[in-house]
């Protein structure tokens, strides 16, 4: 059974750790999620971005992560990463997702929280968490495919602290996704935290607050940001990057065109499995259970 994200990272805000977030695209990234965490006797939190639910992506991906949830013994979350759309939360929430993050950090503060608001009516009602973002993280690469397949990302811009309790009022978010100096995609240089605004925002926001944009970012700056207060971090470039790896290296001594897919992806699943629990030791999820 899955569970909102909540309890999750209330537990992670109290204790000080911070939960890895990631995203998954099919059965081998969620399987080396799920028994990565399972391993690591952690909490797993699953994200799926809009474009894996097309089609009929959404009831598909929903049902595979919801049964598989069943056969492993750990709480397990399914959040829906980025949405734009009400229509799109909507149908997450009905096809079985516990959690979804509206995403209106390109709109003005006005509009930005009166959709959240109205996200967090309708999630809250049915059990299910919200994640908003305040201020905007941008995208690292110039030529990365951003969500919605546009290149349309107006960059970053960091959260203005004052604006945080009133967002948090309007809106009763779960958790605030905070743009402290982190990009999405893959760095072209190594990024570096904004510390002192993190413990602004921290000073007047009494939500769990999440980085995005982990993937790339230094450990050492990851670890200081969880001391100041973030509980949850999402990645998906540097799961991605090992299942490509992966397949690329091991399809590269493969001669026999019909070679079995759960040999073709042996390597590139237990690659992705040893950076899920990289993150999960080194964010200090691992052990919690
Ligand atoms: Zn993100």
């Amino acid at each position: 059974m899955l569970v909102s994200m909540r309890e999750m990272l209330e537990d992670a805000r109290k204790n000080h750790y911070a939960i890895p977030a990631f995203d998954v695209s099919n059965y081998d990234m969620m399987k080396s999620v799920l028994e990565a965490c399972e391993e690591e006797r952690s909490p797993a939190l699953l994200m799926v971005l809009g474009v894996d639910l097309v089609d009929k992506g959404m009831p598909l991906m929903a049902s595979m992560i919801k049964g598989a949830s069943d056969h492993f013994n750990i709480p397990v979350c399914l959040h829906l990463d980025h949405a734009t759309d009400f229509e799109l939360i909507k149908s997450a929430i009905d096809a079985g997702f516990s959690s979804v993050m509206y995403d209106g950090s390109v709109l003005d503060f006005e509009n930005n929280a009166k959709n959240t608001a109205n996200v967090t009516q309708y999630a809250h009602a049915r059990g299910v968490s919200v994640e908003a973002e305040l201020g905007h993280v941008g995208n690292a690469s110039v030529g990365s495919i951003s969500e919605t397949g546009t290149d349309t990302d107006p960059g970053e811009s960091l959260t203005v602290p004052a604006e945080v309790a009133k967002f948090v009022e309007i809106t009763d978010v779960d958790a605030l996704a905070v743009a402290i100096g982190t990009s999405h995609g893959v760095y072209q240089k190594t990024p570096e935290l904004r510390i002192d605004r993190l413990d602004e925002i921290m000073a007047v926001c009494d939500r769990p607050l999440v980085l995005h944009g982990g993937s790339g970012t230094p450990n050492d700056q990851m670890q200081n940001a969880i001391r100041h207060g973030i509980t949850k971090i999402n990645i998906y470039s540097d799961v991605v990057a090992m299942l490509n790896k992966g397949l690329k290296d091991k399809l590269n001594t493969i001669d026999n065109p019909s070679t079995w897919p759960c040999i073709v992806f042996e390597d590139a699943r237990k690659m992705m499995k040893d950076v899920v629990k990289e993150k999960l030791r080194t964010f200090g999820s691992a052990g919690r259970l």
